[in-house]
């Protein structure tokens, strides 16, 4: 833009490279104060296996509210608190607090099959020389078992060079952690990279869900990624499932891991029991039954 129209706009590509250094600074310092004050909380989405209706597993995700009130979604702030760093900071207190939480419900409520919990971690996080020592050392203050621990990764994992991304793999498996991969297919994909990154799951975006109980075409797509991911040993799971339908197309394809609205939404941890329980199979809608 600021080649086609000359000297103006320029001026206007500079301030706006202004405006957003201004934004970073601003939000990174109120990233900060709301760490401080305590307005971070964290939501658990169950993760189930939905050929019986189990939950094996719940994701934490960050919310971030002041006295109830909801300041930003971590999909917004997120990316600023990569670019200020303090991401890595946020990402420790969530695996402490989810660890924490998650262990403390196990005990509770199933502890014969505890449910595992899944952390989203920044590729900013994980490249750092510390990181794997800073798990090992929240397991062991917690006393958290390092096999119900799972870290999500995204594809920006790949940018990092792939020695370095299996290395870190390699090290987190030697503490017992698992590492998934989040959002497959909405970023660049190196399939050589998801086969040698040792990953336990594939988490398959929802975009890959649009149409397929309506469209053949769509349906052969996502068949041929399910397919993909079991011939290299990696298991699928399928994100953001909505409608009755996709599960029964997703079971018919023998993807049996999901997490969507149709099971339940993220809820704080005092609903995780509600959440949880398995539904009759004549309530399942995405908007209504159990949410938060
Ligand atoms: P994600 O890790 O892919 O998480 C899934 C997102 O999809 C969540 O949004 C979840 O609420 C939403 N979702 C779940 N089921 C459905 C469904 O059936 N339909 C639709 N439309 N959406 C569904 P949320 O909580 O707003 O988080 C957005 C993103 O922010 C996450 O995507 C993740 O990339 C990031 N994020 C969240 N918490 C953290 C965190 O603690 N650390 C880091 N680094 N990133 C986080
Ligand atoms: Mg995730
Ligand atoms: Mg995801
Ligand atoms: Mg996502």
């Amino acid at each position: 833009r600021a080649k086609k129209s000359g000297r103006g706009t320029v001026t206007m590509a500079t301030q706006e490279i202004v405006l957003e250094a201004r934004r970073l600074l601003r939000l990174d310092a109120e990233l900060r104060a709301a760490m401080h004050h305590g307005e971070f909380t964290l939501h658990y989405q169950p993760i189930v296996d939905a050929a019986s209706g189990e939950a094996f597993a719940v994701e934490a995700l960050l919310r971030w509210e002041r006295e109830g009130v909801v300041q930003m979604s971590p999909g917004e702030f997120v990316p600023y608190a990569e670019e200020s760093g303090l991401i890595s900071t946020i990402g420790l207190w969530v695996m402490r607090r989810a660890c924490l939480q998650v262990n403390a419900w196990n005990r509770a409520n199933r502890p014969d099959r505890p449910l595992r919990v899944t952390v989203n971690i920044s590729t900013v996080h994980i490249a750092q020389p510390t990181f794997v020592d800073d798990v090992r050392q929240i397991l062991e203050d917690i006393g958290f078992p390092p096999e119900l621990l799972i870290l999500e990764v995204t594809e920006t994992f790949a940018t990092l060079d792939l020695a370095a991304s299996v290395c870190i793999g390699t090290a987190l498996s030697e503490v017992g952690v698992s590492l998934w991969l989040d959002d497959f297919g909405t970023g660049y994909s190196s399939l050589e990279y998801l086969r040698q990154l040792p990953v336990e799951v594939v988490k398959l975006d929802r975009s890959f869900l649009t149409d397929i109980s309506t469209d053949p075409g769509a349906r052969r797509f996502i068949a041929s990624i399910v397919q993909l991911c079991r011939s290299i040993g990696r298991e699928p799971l399928a994100e953001g499932v909505e409608q009755e339908q996709q599960r029964q197309v997703l079971l018919d394809l023998g993807c049996s891991a999901m997490q969507g609205y149709l099971f339940a939404r993220p809820v704080p941890v005092e609903h995780l029991v509600d959440a949880v329980r398995p539904l009759p199979p004549q309530a399942r809608d995405a908007d209504g039954g159990r949410t938060a």
